[in-house]
This record gives structure tokens, sequence and C-alpha cells, in this order.
């Protein structure tokens, strides 16, 4: 079956644990016998961020498969020399785990994380394509923040600021503030979101303009708006995760683009 590479954890001295996002069969761990030792039985296979095509085993009762073969067909391997990009990489993998069961089908967040992972290895590492990653994934995961009207009162939110509440799970209508972690969006913040949810990835890689002009967005006018909704959609990511996310962390540390 076809995977990408989530993450891969030492397993005693010689074996590892590997995470696999696969389409058709969604998110799966396999038991690596011999993981270290067999580097020509898998060669890169069990790197991180790698589109592999994977012989596994299922065990009847069991969460845990094991795999038998591995060859990369995509090593993505642009994104490796880079730890802005890594780091990104890391974060992108983390959320699919997180947002996801185990052995439940999840196609379009592994169409969603290839594309993002191959736009990745070609370029700089970017807020406006995490912020995209974050929306189309919670999409797939059917948690979608919204976006235009009210979540509490389905009002419409007139253009502009505007208040956005994890809690509620999106934007607020003045009626409705109140919410304990409301965090305030700009007018370019949302207007930048709401883009990149109608338009994914590809809409990260060639915004438009705020002004709804169609034409060409200034590049790092859209860059610092992505970026402001950093905060926001991190909220709501821990709300119905019920957890903040590792490799956020990690991210800071490296001074990558949130
Ligand atoms: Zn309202």
């Amino acid at each position: 079956m076809e995977a990408l590479v989530l993450r891969s954890i030492a397993y005693g001295d010689a074996d590892a644990v590997v995470q696999l996002l696969t389409r058709g069969r969604g998110r799966i761990a396999v038991f690596v016998r011999g993981a270290k030792t067999s580097r020509k039985r898998f060669g890169g296979a069990l790197e991180p961020f790698g589109r592999i095509e994977a012989l596994v085993c299922e065990r009847e009762g069991q969460e845990l498969w094991s795999l038998r073969e591995a060859r990369v067909v995509e090593g993505h391997r642009g994104l490796r020399d880079d730890l802005h990009r890594i780091a990104h990489a890391g974060y992108a993998a983390e959320l699919s785990h997180d947002l996801t069961r185990a052995g439940e089908p999840a196609d379009g967040l592994f169409a969603l994380l290839e594309e993002f992972l191959t736009r990745l290895s070609s370029g700089a590492a970017r807020s406006g394509r995490l912020r995209a990653f974050e929306l189309l994934a919670l999409e797939a995961a059917g948690l979608a923040p919204e976006l235009s009207a009210c979540a509490r009162c389905g009002e419409e939110v007139p253009a502009g600021r505007a208040t956005f509440d994890p809690d509620a799970g999106g934007l607020v209508c003045k009626n409705c503030i109140g919410g304990t972690y409301g965090v305030a969006l700009s007018h370019a913040a949302r207007a930048a979101l709401w883009q990149l949810r109608w338009g994914g990835l590809a809409a990260a890689d060639a915004p438009q303009s705020a002004d709804g002009s169609g034409r060409p967005a200034d590049a790092s006018a859209f860059e610092e708006a992505a970026a402001q909704a950093a905060r926001p959609l991190s909220l709501f990511l821990r709300h119905h995760l019920g957890h903040a996310l590792k490799s956020a962390l990690f991210l800071e540390q490296v001074g990558a683009p949130l």
C-alpha cells in the first residue's frame, strides 16, 4: 500500500514502531523488526515525511501491524536540509496523526499531506501554507471552523476586524462575544483565512489581494496576515485535540514562520 511516514520511533536496540498515513486504510502503526540493522531491506523508507510503497501484514486483533517490505517512492529530500522546512513538515505530520483515528480511511488528508510536503520540498517554509494545511486538515476531519457567519447565532459577521472564539467554533458576532478565549482577527487575517480555506495550498502559493480585485497580493503582507491567524487556529486546534502540538514548540525554537 501507498503510505506517508509520519514518524519513526526506535523500539529497543534494533526495532522500530513507525506511524504511517496510508491511502485506503488511514493511519496505522507498524512494527519493524530489525529496523536499525536491515538498512538494505528498507533503504531510506523509514525516514519521516517520505512517500513509500509498503508491504504490511495485518495482525488480527492487534493494533500494531508488521512491515515486511518498503521502498521509497518519493523521499521529499528537498525538505531535509532546512530546519524551517523540517519544522513545518513535522508539524503537519503531527497534526495529521492527531486528527485521525487509527484504521479509519483518510484519503483526503493523505492527498493534502502529500501535496503539502511536495510544495514544501521546493520552496521556503511559509505561514500561508501552514494555515492552508491546518484549515483543510480540520475540514477533512469534519472540524472546519466557521469563517463567515457567527458560530453561535448564525448571523453574518460584517467584513472587517472580528472576534474568533475557539470554544464557539469560529467567528462570533458582536452580540455573542463573551467566550473566555475570544481573540481578535484583523480584516487581512480574516481575508487570508477565507482565501486559504477555499483555495487551499495553491492559494497559499499565489495569494490574491484582500481588496477583492483579483490582483496578486503583496506576498509579505499576505504572509503577515497568515501569521496573525496562527494563534486563533492553534487555540482552535487545542480546543478540539485537548492538547497542544509538541511540534509547535519546535517551530518556535528554530524560528520558523508560525
Ligand atoms: Zn452571534
